[in-house]
């Protein structure tokens, strides 16, 4: 009997005892390739020499000093940092300890900033069906991941939800990308025009789509428009890259890649590789300077923000990333990874979909590639492939489709930077094994 509550209270976890590089070590003596990352966290693998060496000479100085009465040079280093790697216009950095907490923030700050403007009647949200953006119950109710929300309802603040940009599932046969994008950001216009463009706070979304969809980048364009309709009537623009950020995409920001930048961006999970618990909001120096010629003062605060244990684990995370040119690496493996799997699973029956970019890569599991049916959620297809995987000393990340039937079952691979090509084809012989192992384990029920 263990007192300690796990997700999922009958599982029988291993026990991690150690990790090294890409792999992780258990109390019984297996190895298992971390080809998720945990869930999307671990960039630079595990026990990297540069971070520890960080982390004992921070606990030497100081491990822990409350932020209403100081700062810290690591924090205000790694901050530096951020800033002036930030997309054009984010120049402010608010340090927190989990994508939860950004996201919480990020809503808030949006909220305060029409407050501060004289414009406090402003009060909808609006974000995506099929989007995850944390647990606490702001962000929960900003996700739209029904499974996630169900029970919770009756607590959550009202938020409104349009269809996601997901070309696999809601793009019409025959409709190019163009007309999609046009038609999936218009959307949006509808719906703020719907609430009264006067009374909406925010539009957010995941700029490369992670827990709800594997990896699910948006056709081109979609972003472009999307921050041309917010900045039409006024709504902020946030975008959540908790998970697909910090160079996991093979740029720093996935919103690089599309040309765009927000008002208010979320990061975490691989900001501090998960050596240490953080997150980040990116604000705006239009929400920056509202507040400080308003009231001087965010409403918010948590004991932990930014905590110097964490600030220096993610400001040597994130300089090992650059004096090792890793990016480069996650744009190169990328491209291996993503011909791998299209070898192995290009012409497989029951996967209709690959996609992602960079170190961000997923498939979607289907019954039939041509219905584009999925699996029937009761099989838990998901748990099989992971129960599979595990047993193959793999972790990926797979996850159930929505319960709209919408999406079928998927699998993350998102493998640390420091990968090599080798890795990536023993991860993508491995996951095969896996997968077809669960299909035919879930066939003979
Ligand atoms: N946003 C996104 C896009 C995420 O993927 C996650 C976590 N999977 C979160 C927010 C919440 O982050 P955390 O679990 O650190 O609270």
């Amino acid at each position: 009997m263990t007192h300690l509550l796990h997700r999922s209270i009958k599982a029988r976890l291993p026990v991690a005892v150690g990790g090294k590089g890409i792999e992780i070590f258990d109390q019984e003596g297996r190895t298992y390739i971390d080809a998720s990352g945990g869930a999307a966290v671990s960039c630079l693998g595990h026990s990297h020499p540069d971070v520890l060496a960080a982390l004992h000479d921070q606990l030497d100085r100081i491990a822990y000093a409350h932020t209403s009465f100081f700062t810290t040079d690591v924090a205000e280093r790694l901050a530096d940092r951020l800033a002036a790697d930030a997309p054009e216009g984010l120049g402010h950095v608010y340090l927190v300890s989990g994508g939860s907490e950004a996201i919480e923030a990020a809503l808030k700050m949006a909220r305060q900033y029409f407050v501060e403007k004289g414009e406090p009647q402003r009060r909808h949200i609006i974000a995506r069906r099929q989007s995850y953006h944390g647990n606490t119950l702001g962000a929960l109710a900003a996700g739209g991941n029904e499974w996630r929300r169900a029970q919770f309802k009756p607590l959550l603040i009202e938020t409104h939800h349009i269809d996601p940009c997901y070309a696999y599932r809601l793009q019409k046969p025959g409709e190019s990308d163009e007309a999609y994008a046009v038609r999936a950001a218009q959307a949006l216009e509808d719906k703020i025009v719907e609430l009264g463009a006067d009374q909406v706070i925010a539009f957010v979304a995941e700029t490369v789509v992670g827990a709800t969809a594997g990896a699910l980048p948006p056709v081109a364009d979609y972003l472009k428009r999307i921050r041309t309709i917010c900045d039409r009537y006024g709504v902020l623009l946030i975008l959540d890259e908790v998970m697909c950020g910090m160079g996991r995409t093979g740029t720093l920001h996935a919103c690089e890649q599309e040309g765009v930048a927000p008002d208010l961006m979320t990061i975490a999970k691989g900001l501090g590789g998960g050596y240490q618990p953080i997150g980040a909001v990116l604000l705006s120096d239009r929400i920056f300077d509202a507040f400080a010629s308003g009231s001087g003062f965010f409403q918010h605060g948590h004991t932990y923000m930014g905590h110097p244990m964490a600030a220096a684990a993610a400001l040597a995370v994130q300089e090992v990333i650059r004096r090792d040119d890793l990016l480069q690496n996650v744009r190169a493996m990328g491209e291996h990874l993503s011909r791998r799997l299209n070898d192995r699973f290009g012409n497989h029956h029951n996967v209709g979909d690959i996609r992602g970019r960079g170190l961000f890569q997923a498939i979607e599991l289907v019954t039939d590639r041509s219905t584009k049916a999925p699996f029937d959620p009761a099989l838990k297809l998901h748990a099989r492939i992971k129960q599979e995987a595990m047993g193959n000393g793999l972790m990926v990340y797979p996850m159930g489709g929505t319960i709209d039937g919408r999406s079928g079952d998927h699998v993350l691979i998102a493998p640390p930077f420091i990968a090599a090509s080798r890795d990536i084809d023993a991860i993508v012989e491995r996951l095969g094994d896996a997968v077809d192992a669960a299909i035919e384990d879930a066939r003979s029920g």
